[in-house]
């Protein structure tokens, strides 16, 4: 029986890196935790942002978001005063927003979207928008799939070697300062991801197997690992860390 083609996004490799099981729980079980409010009014931001911006490049109107969406003004404000160059065209280069970029690795077809992709000559950049409160360390995002995954595909479906390819995140959250994270690709990176991705894929075709003919669920992460403190499945997985606001019963079931 042929197998099935999995999507795979930076979110399913950030998941899988972290704990098998939780992949398990979310992406093939499909239970979900409930957002708090504070990550809905971020991602309510993070929304409303993102389609401002992709409707710029795309020419469409944006007048009126400017002037009645506040936080939209002022991050956009925000932005085009500390990356002009980013914000607006410049000559000879080609632009393109929410463009997605997509490689076929066995049966998985690893995906990445990006908010805005800059095409010179010479180089390419790849920019991606954060409205986080807080921005996260660069070492952590070093190490995030999203950094790893987006330079990887770009440089395997572009005639751009990895030494052209950079990544930036620009973090726009009013009133704090805009500020921005860049990553210069290279070859040695790229080798580096190909052999780590080829281990996380080789190891979920195994997890999978075995859960599919024997019934076995996805690896733990270790518990001294400190992740499951702030997991919802503390009870299905047996891991009782004094976690008692927690209620399975909270758990919504969701349509991926
Ligand atoms: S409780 Fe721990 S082991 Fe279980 S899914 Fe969450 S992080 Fe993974």
């Amino acid at each position: 029986m042929t197998e099935p083609i999995w999507q795979l996004s930076q979110s399913h490799l950030n998941l899988l890196s972290i704990c098998p099981r939780k992949f398990q729980y979310i992406y093939l079980e499909q239970f979900s935790s409930p957002c708090t409010v504070q990550q809905q009014s971020n991602l309510s931001l993070g929304n409303r942002f993102h389609r401002f911006m992709q409707q710029r490049e795309l020419d469409l109107p944006t007048e009126q978001i400017l002037a009645e969406d506040e936080p939209v003004r002022n991050s956009f404000n925000a932005i085009a005063q500390a990356a002009p160059d980013i914000v607006y065209p410049q000559p000879q280069t080609r632009r393109y927003s929410e463009h997605r970029r997509t490689l076929l690795k066995g049966q998985f077809l690893l995906t990445g979207i990006y908010d805005l992709l800059i095409l010179s000559k010479n180089d390419a950049k790849i920019i991606d928008w954060k409205t986080y409160p807080q921005p996260p360390n660069k070492k952590q995002l070093t190490k995030n799939w999203q950094t790893r995954l987006y330079l990887y595909l770009l440089a395997e479906t572009s005639e751009y070697s990895p030494e052209q390819i950079q990544l930036v995140y620009w973090f726009v959250n009013v009133p704090k300062k805009t500020s921005s994270f860049k990553f210069q690709y290279n070859q040695e990176q790229h080798q580096q991801t190909e052999n780590d991705l080829n281990q996380l894929l080789n190891q979920l075709s195994d997890y999978w197997q075995r859960y599919q003919q024997k019934g076995e669920s996805f690896l733990q992460v270790e518990e001294s690992q400190g992740y499951c403190a702030d997991c919802p499945f503390t009870i299905p997985c047996e891991r009782y860390l004094n976690n008692d606001d927690f209620l399975f019963s909270e758990i919504e079931e969701v349509k991926i």
